[in-house]
């Protein structure tokens, strides 16, 4: 299992999350914290069909960035 970066805007922690049964993924910076009371999180999210493929596109996205 691939191992997520850090957010590419602003560099907090990116979480993978599976909001539906059966459903795709979504990589996003703060995904279950921003709901909470916000944080510093960007809010930048990454929908895929399936989880390598979502945490694939995102750390490339970092690489590019950096
Ligand atoms: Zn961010």
């Amino acid at each position: 299992m691939q191992k997520l970066k850090p957010c590419p805007l602003c560099g907090t922690e990116s979480e993978a999350i599976q909001p539906g049964s059966g459903g795709g993924w979504n990589v996003g910076c703060g995904v279950e914290t921003s709901t909470a009371d916000g944080s510093d999180s960007c809010g930048l999210v990454l929908f895929g069909g399936d989880r390598a493929e979502v945490v694939e596109r995102w750390n490339t996205r970092v690489e590019v960035e950096s």
